[in-house]
Protein backbone atom coordinates (compact mmCIF):
# COMPACT_ATOMS: atom_id res chain seq x y z
CA UNK A 1 0.00 0.00 0.00
CA UNK A 2 2.98 2.38 0.46
CA UNK A 3 3.29 1.84 -3.41
CA UNK A 4 2.45 5.11 -4.82
CA UNK A 5 5.14 4.65 -7.90
CA UNK A 6 5.83 1.27 -8.72
CA UNK A 7 8.92 2.27 -10.21
CA UNK A 8 10.10 4.11 -7.47
CA UNK A 9 8.83 2.38 -4.82
CA UNK A 10 11.28 0.43 -2.18
CA UNK A 11 10.72 -3.12 -0.77
CA UNK A 12 10.52 -3.16 2.86
CA UNK A 13 11.52 -6.20 4.83
CA UNK A 14 11.10 -6.55 8.54
CA UNK A 15 13.97 -9.07 9.82
CA UNK A 16 11.81 -10.86 12.77
CA UNK A 17 12.38 -13.54 15.43
CA UNK A 18 11.26 -12.87 18.81
CA UNK A 19 14.23 -14.78 19.72
CA UNK A 20 17.45 -13.62 20.20
CA UNK A 21 20.52 -14.11 19.24
CA UNK A 22 19.37 -15.84 16.45
CA UNK A 23 21.12 -13.66 13.28
CA UNK A 24 18.99 -10.75 12.47
CA UNK A 25 21.05 -7.94 13.17
CA UNK A 26 24.13 -9.80 11.47
CA UNK A 27 21.51 -10.84 8.12
CA UNK A 28 19.96 -7.08 8.30
CA UNK A 29 23.70 -5.45 7.81
CA UNK A 30 24.87 -7.86 5.37
CA UNK A 31 22.46 -8.39 3.26
CA UNK A 32 21.98 -4.74 3.46
CA UNK A 33 25.59 -4.74 2.28
CA UNK A 34 25.54 -7.30 -0.38
CA UNK A 35 22.24 -5.13 -1.99
CA UNK A 36 24.19 -2.08 -1.85
CA UNK A 37 27.27 -3.97 -3.42
CA UNK A 38 25.00 -4.79 -6.44
CA UNK A 39 24.33 -1.02 -6.85
CA UNK A 40 21.50 -0.95 -4.96
CA UNK A 41 20.39 1.91 -2.57
CA UNK A 42 19.41 0.46 0.52
CA UNK A 43 18.14 1.93 4.01
CA UNK A 44 18.81 0.12 7.46
CA UNK A 45 16.07 1.15 10.15
CA UNK A 46 17.93 0.25 13.31
CA UNK A 47 14.18 -0.76 15.51
CA UNK A 48 16.39 -2.55 18.55
CA UNK A 49 17.00 -0.41 21.29
CA UNK A 50 19.94 -2.52 22.11
CA UNK A 51 21.48 -0.73 18.78
CA UNK A 52 23.68 -3.18 17.50
CA UNK A 53 23.10 -2.63 13.95
CA UNK A 54 23.65 1.25 14.33
CA UNK A 55 27.29 -0.55 16.03
CA UNK A 56 27.77 -2.95 13.59
CA UNK A 57 27.73 -0.41 11.00
CA UNK A 58 29.80 2.07 12.60
CA UNK A 59 28.03 5.02 13.81
CA UNK A 60 29.16 6.16 17.06
CA UNK A 61 26.64 6.55 19.89
CA UNK A 62 26.74 10.59 20.04
CA UNK A 63 25.65 10.49 16.08
CA UNK A 64 22.07 9.13 17.42
CA UNK A 65 20.74 12.38 18.62
CA UNK A 66 17.57 11.55 15.97
CA UNK A 67 16.93 8.05 15.51
CA UNK A 68 14.30 5.35 15.28
CA UNK A 69 12.38 6.78 18.68
CA UNK A 70 12.28 10.27 17.89
CA UNK A 71 10.69 9.01 13.78
CA UNK A 72 8.28 6.68 15.95
CA UNK A 73 7.03 9.37 18.33
CA UNK A 74 6.56 12.15 15.16
CA UNK A 75 9.69 14.40 16.24
CA UNK A 76 11.88 13.44 13.10
CA UNK A 77 11.46 12.99 9.52
CA UNK A 78 13.26 9.71 8.35
CA UNK A 79 15.47 12.02 5.68
CA UNK A 80 16.68 13.73 9.18
CA UNK A 81 17.56 10.77 11.46
CA UNK A 82 19.18 8.94 8.19
CA UNK A 83 22.94 8.52 8.60
CA UNK A 84 25.31 7.84 5.88
CA UNK A 85 27.67 4.58 6.45
CA UNK A 86 30.89 3.73 5.09
CA UNK A 87 28.92 1.79 2.95
CA UNK A 88 28.70 3.40 -0.23
CA UNK A 89 24.89 3.33 -0.98
CA UNK A 90 24.04 2.00 2.37
CA UNK A 91 22.21 4.87 5.29
CA UNK A 92 20.73 3.67 8.18
CA UNK A 93 18.10 4.92 11.05
CA UNK A 94 19.66 4.58 13.92
CA UNK A 95 18.83 3.42 17.64
CA UNK A 96 19.07 4.81 20.45
CA UNK A 97 18.59 3.58 24.92
CA UNK A 98 15.49 6.08 23.78
CA UNK A 99 13.76 3.35 22.19
CA UNK A 100 13.87 1.23 24.73
CA UNK A 101 10.76 2.93 26.53
CA UNK A 102 8.78 3.35 23.27
CA UNK A 103 7.12 -0.05 24.08
CA UNK A 104 5.43 1.64 26.97
CA UNK A 105 4.89 5.04 25.76
CA UNK A 106 3.45 4.36 22.33
CA UNK A 107 0.38 2.53 24.39
CA UNK A 108 -1.37 6.11 24.67
CA UNK A 109 -0.13 7.35 21.27
CA UNK A 110 -2.87 6.77 18.75
CA UNK A 111 -2.45 4.69 15.99
CA UNK A 112 0.47 3.37 17.82
CA UNK A 113 0.67 0.54 15.61
CA UNK A 114 1.62 2.80 12.36
CA UNK A 115 3.97 5.34 13.47
CA UNK A 116 6.57 3.79 11.38
CA UNK A 117 4.53 3.43 8.42
CA UNK A 118 3.45 6.84 8.69
CA UNK A 119 6.58 8.02 8.59
CA UNK A 120 7.83 5.68 5.61
CA UNK A 121 4.47 7.63 3.46
CA UNK A 122 5.63 10.59 4.55
CA UNK A 123 9.16 9.96 3.30
CA UNK A 124 8.12 8.71 0.15
CA UNK A 125 5.57 11.10 -1.12
CA UNK A 126 5.57 10.46 -4.85
CA UNK A 127 8.86 11.16 -6.61
CA UNK A 128 10.83 11.91 -3.40
CA UNK A 129 12.11 7.95 -2.69
CA UNK A 130 15.66 7.09 -3.55
CA UNK A 131 15.39 3.68 -1.89
CA UNK A 132 15.21 0.18 -3.83
CA UNK A 133 15.34 -1.92 -0.07
CA UNK A 134 14.64 -0.45 3.49
CA UNK A 135 15.40 -3.78 5.74
CA UNK A 136 14.23 -3.01 9.88
CA UNK A 137 15.92 -4.68 12.14
CA UNK A 138 13.54 -5.61 14.41
CA UNK A 139 13.84 -6.46 18.89
CA UNK A 140 13.19 -10.11 20.13
CA UNK A 141 10.20 -9.57 21.00
CA UNK A 142 6.29 -9.71 19.36
CA UNK A 143 5.97 -6.41 20.99
CA UNK A 144 4.67 -3.03 19.77
CA UNK A 145 8.02 -2.12 17.65
CA UNK A 146 8.37 -5.47 15.89
CA UNK A 147 4.10 -4.64 15.21
CA UNK A 148 5.09 -1.40 13.53
CA UNK A 149 7.91 -2.82 11.77
CA UNK A 150 5.00 -5.47 10.48
CA UNK A 151 2.74 -2.92 9.75
CA UNK A 152 5.10 -0.93 7.69
CA UNK A 153 6.51 -3.85 5.96
CA UNK A 154 5.65 -5.54 2.58
CA UNK A 155 7.56 -8.90 3.64
CA UNK A 156 8.81 -10.66 6.45
CA UNK A 157 12.53 -12.10 6.60
CA UNK A 158 12.52 -14.50 9.16
CA UNK A 159 16.19 -16.12 10.38
CA UNK A 160 16.27 -19.00 11.78
CA UNK A 161 19.48 -20.67 14.18
CA UNK A 162 20.25 -24.04 13.20
CA UNK A 163 19.67 -25.39 16.89
CA UNK A 164 17.23 -27.75 18.22
CA UNK A 165 14.58 -25.11 19.54
CA UNK A 166 14.22 -23.24 16.05
CA UNK A 167 11.29 -23.62 14.99
CA UNK A 168 9.69 -23.45 18.66
CA UNK A 169 8.23 -20.14 18.48
CA UNK A 170 7.60 -19.82 14.90
CA UNK A 171 4.10 -20.68 15.38
CA UNK A 172 3.65 -17.61 17.17
CA UNK A 173 5.44 -15.70 14.96
CA UNK A 174 3.40 -17.02 12.08
CA UNK A 175 -0.11 -15.93 14.37
CA UNK A 176 1.35 -12.47 14.78
CA UNK A 177 1.91 -12.49 11.03
CA UNK A 178 -1.77 -13.57 10.58
CA UNK A 179 -3.30 -11.41 12.66
CA UNK A 180 -1.47 -8.60 11.39
CA UNK A 181 -3.12 -9.16 8.34
CA UNK A 182 -6.36 -9.03 9.12
CA UNK A 183 -5.89 -5.72 10.78
CA UNK A 184 -3.37 -3.79 9.85
CA UNK A 185 -1.49 -4.88 6.94
CA UNK A 186 -3.23 -7.36 4.53
CA UNK A 187 -0.63 -7.91 1.96
CA UNK A 188 1.85 -8.72 4.26
CA UNK A 189 4.43 -11.48 2.49
CA UNK A 190 6.34 -13.62 4.28
CA UNK A 191 9.53 -13.10 2.00
CA UNK A 192 11.36 -16.15 3.37
CA UNK A 193 13.34 -18.36 5.91
CA UNK A 194 17.00 -17.80 6.32
CA UNK A 195 19.21 -20.91 7.96
CA UNK A 196 21.90 -19.23 10.28
CA UNK A 197 24.72 -20.16 11.89
CA UNK A 198 24.76 -23.31 10.07
CA UNK A 199 26.92 -26.29 10.85
CA UNK A 200 27.85 -28.78 8.78
CA UNK A 201 29.51 -31.19 11.05
CA UNK A 202 26.81 -31.06 13.23
CA UNK A 203 24.02 -33.78 12.95
CA UNK A 204 21.65 -30.98 14.56
CA UNK A 205 22.14 -28.82 12.43
CA UNK A 206 21.01 -30.79 9.23
CA UNK A 207 18.21 -32.53 10.90
CA UNK A 208 16.84 -28.77 12.12
CA UNK A 209 17.48 -27.90 8.33
CA UNK A 210 15.68 -30.67 7.10
CA UNK A 211 12.48 -30.20 9.50
CA UNK A 212 12.55 -26.27 8.55
CA UNK A 213 12.92 -27.35 4.90
CA UNK A 214 9.86 -29.48 5.10
CA UNK A 215 7.95 -26.97 6.96
CA UNK A 216 8.16 -23.46 5.12
CA UNK A 217 9.25 -25.61 1.82
CA UNK A 218 10.39 -23.41 -0.87
CA UNK A 219 9.93 -20.18 1.56
CA UNK A 220 13.51 -21.72 2.59
CA UNK A 221 16.94 -19.85 0.93
CA UNK A 222 18.52 -21.92 -0.50
CA UNK A 223 21.64 -20.72 0.49
CA UNK A 224 22.66 -21.13 4.17
CA UNK A 225 24.54 -18.65 6.69
CA UNK A 226 27.39 -21.23 7.57
CA UNK A 227 28.61 -20.59 11.79
CA UNK A 228 31.82 -18.36 11.15
CA UNK A 229 34.25 -16.87 13.42
CA UNK A 230 34.79 -13.60 11.00
CA UNK A 231 31.14 -12.68 11.05
CA UNK A 232 31.14 -12.51 14.89
CA UNK A 233 34.43 -10.46 14.88
CA UNK A 234 33.52 -8.27 12.59
CA UNK A 235 31.01 -6.24 14.75
CA UNK A 236 33.40 -5.23 16.91
CA UNK A 237 35.10 -2.78 14.03
CA UNK A 238 31.91 -1.58 13.33
CA UNK A 239 32.10 -3.30 10.01
CA UNK A 240 29.96 -5.66 7.88
CA UNK A 241 31.71 -9.12 7.61
CA UNK A 242 31.34 -8.50 3.95
CA UNK A 243 33.71 -5.18 4.55
CA UNK A 244 35.76 -6.99 7.14
CA UNK A 245 36.85 -10.02 4.99
CA UNK A 246 35.08 -10.71 2.07
CA UNK A 247 36.19 -13.71 1.12
CA UNK A 248 35.45 -15.31 4.37
CA UNK A 249 32.55 -18.25 4.13
CA UNK A 250 30.40 -15.82 5.82
CA UNK A 251 29.99 -13.11 3.33
CA UNK A 252 30.16 -15.54 0.54
CA UNK A 253 26.81 -16.82 2.02
CA UNK A 254 25.32 -13.26 2.48
CA UNK A 255 26.45 -12.78 -0.98
CA UNK A 256 24.73 -15.76 -2.26
CA UNK A 257 21.74 -14.79 -0.35
CA UNK A 258 21.39 -11.07 -1.47
CA UNK A 259 20.85 -12.52 -4.85
CA UNK A 260 18.29 -14.70 -3.92
CA UNK A 261 16.59 -12.19 -2.55
CA UNK A 262 16.82 -10.01 -5.66
CA UNK A 263 15.64 -12.87 -8.00
CA UNK A 264 12.25 -13.55 -5.81
CA UNK A 265 11.65 -10.16 -6.27
CA UNK A 266 11.88 -10.72 -9.93
CA UNK A 267 9.67 -13.72 -9.82
CA UNK A 268 6.98 -11.69 -7.35
CA UNK A 269 7.00 -9.03 -9.61
CA UNK A 270 6.54 -11.37 -12.87
P1 LIG B 1 19.90 -11.22 16.84
O1 LIG B 1 19.92 -9.89 16.16
O2 LIG B 1 18.85 -12.13 16.33
O3 LIG B 1 19.85 -11.08 18.34
P2 LIG B 1 22.68 -11.38 16.07
O4 LIG B 1 22.70 -11.15 14.60
O5 LIG B 1 23.07 -10.25 16.95
O6 LIG B 1 21.28 -11.97 16.51
O7 LIG B 1 23.63 -12.64 16.35
C1 LIG B 1 23.82 -13.12 17.66
C2 LIG B 1 25.32 -13.40 17.88
O8 LIG B 1 25.74 -14.44 17.00
C3 LIG B 1 26.20 -12.21 17.59
O9 LIG B 1 27.26 -12.20 18.51
C4 LIG B 1 26.71 -12.48 16.18
O10 LIG B 1 27.97 -11.88 15.95
C5 LIG B 1 26.79 -13.99 16.17
N1 LIG B 1 26.56 -14.53 14.83
C6 LIG B 1 25.50 -14.28 14.01
N2 LIG B 1 25.61 -14.96 12.87
C7 LIG B 1 26.76 -15.67 12.95
C8 LIG B 1 27.45 -16.59 12.07
N3 LIG B 1 26.95 -16.89 10.88
N4 LIG B 1 28.60 -17.12 12.50
C9 LIG B 1 29.11 -16.83 13.72
N5 LIG B 1 28.53 -15.98 14.59
C10 LIG B 1 27.37 -15.40 14.21
MG1 LIG C 1 19.63 -7.97 17.00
Amino acid sequence: MLRGDAAVAPRILAVVNQKGGVGKTTTTINLATALAACQKKVLVIDLDPQGNASTGLGVPRKNRDEDSYSVLIGASAIADATLETEVPRLSIVPSSQDLSGAEIELVTIEDREFRLREALVRHMAPGTNTYDYILIDCPPSLGLLTLNALVAADAVLVPLQCEFYALEGLSQLMRTVERVRTAFNPDLEIQGVVLTMFDRRNNLSLAVAEDVREHFGDKVYRTVIPRNVRVSEAPSHGLPVIVYDMRCTGSQAYIHLASEVMKRERSIAA
